[in-house]
């Protein structure tokens, strides 16, 4: 099955998408890459979404891509008396380490180690910010703060401390727990909540250990002063919109959103551009126009992929989320002045054989007007190279290495296929003539670029280029 898009999409699965017959329902909808957040999946449902994916993955031949998102080190409130209390705007309230239940005045937060970052004029924001609180008093164990918004605050919510570095674990006990079982189950990406610093991701990258693909979620004030460290470190971004509203300035982050884009796009990593997209559709049939533009603007920003979370996991019309992501990318796509802003935002290359060799196959492949680039990749780093450039041409990867046409499921514009092994260059080619043909990109006498690496499964180590014809040869092989 082709995709009439380069733009891909990563559509969460939970109570709204959980049977196989819905997610193959998403599958067919659009859905390239399917998210299993962690917050809120046992580890029996994570193992099931995985079986069912892969059962999925063997009945209709397409490699797909599974990321399984971490909690994170998310700080929580404590218990609140009768389970919620109103808290009055203007009223002064002591948090600290006292584990009786939280009321008007005192509330406990069961985080030793931050509140020797908690700083007098820095703010607390609670239940995703609908409550924000202004540090007046900080000791060592307790603060003073006024609340600025006050509200209803129910049990164990969220609180974001957008000013402070918080000196916490980048993986907690259950997100160690969670990775685990996470990589036994054989998930392409493993998704890093609340990444602060690079060493953030060292860490998670050395328990991976290469067996999945990490990806940075930009979602803290602190991880965007460090950005170009963190994305040389990670194998993908996200702009994780939900989380980064509350800690930032909501009106910060458009223009945070292309900052990320951007970056990531000039290190060839892929990106994410998540949450809210089409928000309305949990609950109605049609997005509104905003959505609409939103994911658009996604899609002219350049990313690799746009995100359902609510509207596939738990709203009335996940497929209709999925299949209206789907509309609105192709509309964008097919449009003039996409290809002229894709254009004119290409990143120069870099001097390495397989990025000249890669640029070379964007810039023949347009000249000759080809039918398709083919890749021939075992780690997918020619791959993702190639995805950078962003051509006009569509992308065929080739892989002997089925991880690695899961893992690319993520990456703009790339159309995978788990093949066996080539036997030389000239098996390459005429393997790479069928393939276009069979995946319906190219027919009888068009032309296709096709890229490779002598000696063969030798990680970047692109450096041949073949102009070729589909003759009728490869016709008649798939026919
Ligand atoms: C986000 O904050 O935008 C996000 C994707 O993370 P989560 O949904 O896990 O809060």
């Amino acid at each position: 099955m082709r995709r009439r898009r380069n733009v891909k999409i990563v559509a969460t699965l939970g109570p709204a998408s959980r049977d196989p017959a819905m997610i193959k329902r998403l599958f067919e909808a659009g859905a390239d890459v399917f998210r299993i957040n962690m917050s809120h999946t046992d580890h029996a449902t994570l193992a099931s979404y995985v079986a069912n994916i892969r059962a999925l993955e063997a009945e209709i031949d397409r490699p797909i891509g599974i990321l399984a998102d971490l909690q994170g080190p998310k700080l929580r409130i404590g218990a609140m008396a009768g389970g919620g209390v109103d808290l009055e705007t203007g009223s002064s309230v002591r948090i600290d380490l006292d584990p009786a239940p939280g009321d008007a005045h005192h509330l406990f937060l069961p985080h030793r180690e931050v509140f020797a970052v908690l700083k007098e004029g820095g703010q607390l924001l609670i239940d995703d910010g609908r409550l924000r609180l202004r540090i007046e008093k900080a000791s060592s164990d307790s603060v003073m703060a006024r609340v600025e918004v006050g509200g209803r605050l129910t049990d164990r919510k969220g609180v974001n401390v957008p000013d402070a570095l918080l000196p916490i674990a980048a993986l907690s006990a259950k997100d160690r727990a969670d990775l685990d079982r996470a990589l036994e189950c054989g998930v392409d990406w493993i998704a890093l909540s609340f990444v602060q610093r690079p060493e953030d991701v060292a860490e998670a990258r050395k328990i991976v250990a290469g067996r999945a693909g990490v990806l940075s979620k930009i979602e803290k004030p602190a991880a965007l002063d460090r950005l170009d460290e963190i994305i040389e470190l990670s194998d993908a971004v996200m702009v994780a919109r939900g989380d980064l509203g509350v800690e930032l300035p909501i009106e910060q982050v458009p223009v945070r959103q292309k900052q990320i884009t951007r970056a990531a796009r000039a290190a060839g990593k892929p990106v994410v551009v998540a949450t809210q997209m089409l928000e309305s559709m949990i609950t109605s049939p049609m997005p509104t126009r905003a959505e609409v533009s939103d994911v658009a603007t996604a899609v002219f920003d350049g990313a690799d992929a746009v995100m359902l979370s609510a509207e596939s996991a738990s709203g009335k019309y996940p497929v209709e989320a999925v299949e209206m992501m789907d509309r609105v990318a192709r509309s964008i796509e097919g449009d003039a002045q996409y290809r002229m802003v894709m254009d004119a935002q290409r990143a120069a290359p870099e001097a390495t054989t397989a990025d000249a060799i890669t640029a070379a196959s964007a810039q023949v492949a347009q000249t000759l007007k080809a039918a398709a680039i083919v890749c021939w990749t075992s780690s997918g780093s020619t791959a993702l190279r190639a995805a950078r450039e962003r051509p006009s041409s569509p992308i065929i990867v080739l892989t002997p290495v089925a991880s690695t046409g899961r893992r690319l499921a993520i990456a703009w514009g790339l159309h995978c296929v788990v093949t066996e092994d080539a036997h030389d260059f000239e098996d390459m080619v005429e393997r790479a003539c069928q393939f276009a043909f069979r995946e319906g990109f190219a027919s009888v006498n068009q032309r296709i670029v096709v890229t490779a690496g002598v000696p063969l499964r030798t990680p970047g180590a692109t450096n041949l280029l073949r102009v070729a014809f589909v003759g009728k040869k490869a016709g008649s092989f798939v026919g």
